[in-house]
């Protein structure tokens, strides 16, 4: 068994997922070397893990991570073929206290000083006043307590979602936002976090028939 002292590059930490962003990275964002486009919003109550503990558990706040790519959580800017990260200049101070062989630093950091969305979107940004309603509309079910949810508690959230996509379609249109756009101002929709939980999501129409497994 080999003891590694140093960054081999081998690239595990950030196949595994893009950093949280925290307040000494938003000169980042003010100075332009990230985009709103490059992040996603984890709300209050979306389930995480936790590394101090290794449990997965509802976020205690909301916070911001680069976003995953095809479908997985690899951060956006790893370069898989050369086994590069395409912004180490300009990373976020979470990827450089990253060592795999001693957590401690991560583990200082981890949840602590985290930004949010308010921190990014300003006071004379339009979407600021829209993310603030999503989240006194939207705000997220106890995903927790959804272990053996009832037939109405099922068709309850299928409502909710319903009213989230069409809260969602409405703000996409009128503001012309991208996917990105919208998935860093309102967060994944509602009915993208139960899939996991065993909930069986179908398209109908412009919303969704949900079921439990
Ligand atoms: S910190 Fe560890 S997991 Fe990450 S790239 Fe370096 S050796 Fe690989
Ligand atoms: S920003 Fe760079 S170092 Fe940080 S997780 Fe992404 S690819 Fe890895």
């Amino acid at each position: 068994m080999t003891h590694l002292k140093e960054c081999t590059q081998c690239g595990t930490c950030c196949e595994k997922g893009g950093p949280a962003l925290h307040h000494q990275d938003l000169p980042l964002i003010e100075k332009g070397s990230l985009s709103v486009e490059d992040l996603i919003t984890i709300r209050k109550g979306e389930l995480v893990h936790y590394p101090a503990t290794n449990t997965i558990k509802p976020a205690k706040t909301e916070f911001l991570k680069i976003k995953g790519t095809k479908g997985s959580w690899a951060c956006t800017f790893y370069n898989k073929t050369s086994r590069k990260c395409t912004r180490y200049d300009n990373r976020p101070l979470s990827c450089g206290a990253l060592k795999c062989w001693d957590t401690e630093e991560s583990l200082k950091l981890a949840g602590k000083n985290l930004v949010s969305r308010l921190d990014v979107v300003k006071e004379n940004d339009p979407m600021r006043e829209q993310l603030i309603a999503h989240e006194l509309l939207f705000p997220l079910p106890d995903l927790e307590a959804l272990s053996r949810p009832s037939k109405k508690r099922v068709k309850k959230l299928e409502q909710i979602c319903n009213k989230e996509i069409a809260h969602r379609i409405k703000a996409v249109g009128e503001f012309h936002l991208s996917v990105a756009q919208e998935v860093f101002y309102f967060g994944r929709p509602i009915f993208g976090l139960l899939a996991p939980l065993g909930f069986i999501v179908k398209e109908a129409g412009t919303g969704i028939k949900l079921r439990f497994r």
